[in-house]
């Protein structure tokens, strides 16, 4: 949370950039929206039962400006509402993606609803995009018309830091340009993938093998890239013992893939019904960590725990469970006016360490899709359609998402 208010500020201080890419808009299109097939061709016009929703036709869609339109917050309170937008012309290295499917994250809500900072309204949230390739700028050489593509939280970086040369462009020490609520270095404000459509730099823009359904890949973007890279990070694999707490898209996630790594799962759930679901997804042991319970009996048994939690909860009680130099990882990301609290006392005892993690690189979230096309894993989704986004925001912050729920664009 810490790092995305320091992005913000950091991006307030990349104006000077600004000019470098809005001479990118003149650029020629190699390929035109005509080759992109059926997809594209229902882009252009609407079906009848589309309706006043629709996208319009518009002249000049090869290679923009493009139509789209999404579900967007007018206010923290509000709910989501139908926005019409445009999306930028092509650049030499971007794609033009026509999305199908968004998955819905804790982060959208934190965002939507301030939890972390003030937003720029409208704003239209989502980080977990999945859609096909259907026009691509001149200098495009990744991704072709018809690619299969996903998009996570980030949308471009500077580069050129070191942490953007390593390919971990989630700590870019210029600030990184997010999928949503970012200011974009044309000075636009950037909007997420609740929508229909969108453009991005290729270098930002993920490869989704055949094998996926298209509605499994957006959940790998950010769900599961986030706890793929600190799992690597802590060297998770055989031999060692892993807790994941808190049950959700990031957790089942956690769970199948830390399971698929060799280790031995513990889940940490605060509800009981879901305990047989994390014995499926790869848990050997369930715990139910309902407050007050006792869990002296798993005292000094785990090596990492990673803890998806989105808000305030007791650490206290997770600290204990680690053995000797083990860390605490902490993904969830809480309101910023409700800080966890850690003992003087808690850490030293066994020099346990806390530590966090943000998603994870490009690089890093291309491996991710291979590590699951190679060893099965996929999310635990239920499809819902663009009107249903306020009421699968309700069951996702009262724990009844199993496990994401993501968005199906053709269905309004
Ligand atoms: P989610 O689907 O809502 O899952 C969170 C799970 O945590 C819930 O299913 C529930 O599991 C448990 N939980 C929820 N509220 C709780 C509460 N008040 N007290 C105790 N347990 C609670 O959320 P998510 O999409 O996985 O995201 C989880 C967190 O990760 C969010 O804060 C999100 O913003 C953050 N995130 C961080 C990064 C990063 O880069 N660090 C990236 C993505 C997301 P049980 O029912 O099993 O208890
Ligand atoms: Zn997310
Ligand atoms: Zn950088």
């Amino acid at each position: 949370m810490k790092s995305k208010l320091t992005n913000r500020q950091a991006e307030d201080d990349l104006g000077s950039h600004e000019n470098t890419n809005l001479s990118r808009r003149g650029f020629m299109v190699t390929t035109a929206l005509a080759a992109a097939g059926a997809g594209a061709a229902g882009l252009l016009a609407p079906s009848p039962a589309e309706g006043a929703s629709g996208i319009e036709k518009t002249k000049n869609l090869g290679q923009g400006p493009f139509p789209a339109e999404g579900m967007a917050l007018y206010s923290s309170q509000g709910p989501h509402k139908l926005m019409k937008f445009q999306r930028r012309a092509l650049g030499p290295k971007d794609v033009a993606i026509k999305l199908q499917y968004c998955g819905v994250c804790h982060s959208d809500i934190h965002h939507g609803r301030e939890h972390w900072r003030k937003e720029n309204f409208p704003l239209i949230t989502g980080h977990e995009l999945a859609g096909v390739v259907v026009a691509v700028g001149s200098s495009v050489s990744k991704f072709k018309v018809g690619s299969r593509v996903g998009v996570g939280c980030m949308v471009n970086s500077c580069r050129h830091c070191g942490p953007c040369q390593s390919g971990m462009e989630q700590y870019c020490e210029n600030g990184n340009v997010l999928t949503y609520g970012s200011k974009d270095r044309d000075g636009s404000m950037t909007q997420g993938g609740y929508s229909t459509f969108n453009v991005v730099d290729e270098d930002f823009v993920i490869d989704i093998p055949d094998v996926f359904d298209l509605a499994h890949a957006g959940p790998m973007m950010c769900a599961g890239i986030t706890v793929y890279s600190p799992l690597r990070r802590w060297s998770v694999g055989p031999g060692k013992k892993v807790g994941v707490v808190g049950l959700g898209g990031l957790g089942h996630m956690a769970t199948k893939i830390a399971a698929a790594m060799g280790a031995e799962v513990t889940v940490l759930t605060t509800s009981s019904a879901k305990a047989e679901d994390a014995r499926r997804f790869g848990a050997k042991t369930v715990i139910v960590n309902a407050q007050g319970a006792d869990l002296s009996k798993y005292r000094r048994s785990l090596d990492f725990i990673l803890d998806t939690v989105p808000y305030q909860h007791d650490l206290e009680r997770l600290i204990p469970l680690l053995k000797m130099d083990s860390t605490l990882c902490v993904v969830g990301v809480g309101k910023t006016t409700e800080p966890h609290q850690i003992g003087p006392f808690s850490l030293l005892r066994d020099r346990t360490s806390f530590a966090s993690s943000q998603i994870g690189g490009i690089r890093e979230t291309q491996e991710l899709v291979g590590f699951c096309a190679l060893h099965g894993i996929r999310p635990e989704i239920t499809k819902i359609p663009m009107s249903g986004i306020d009421g699968a925001w309700t069951k996702v912050v009262e724990k009844e998402a199993r496990y994401r729920f993501v968005i199906d664009m053709a269905n309004a």
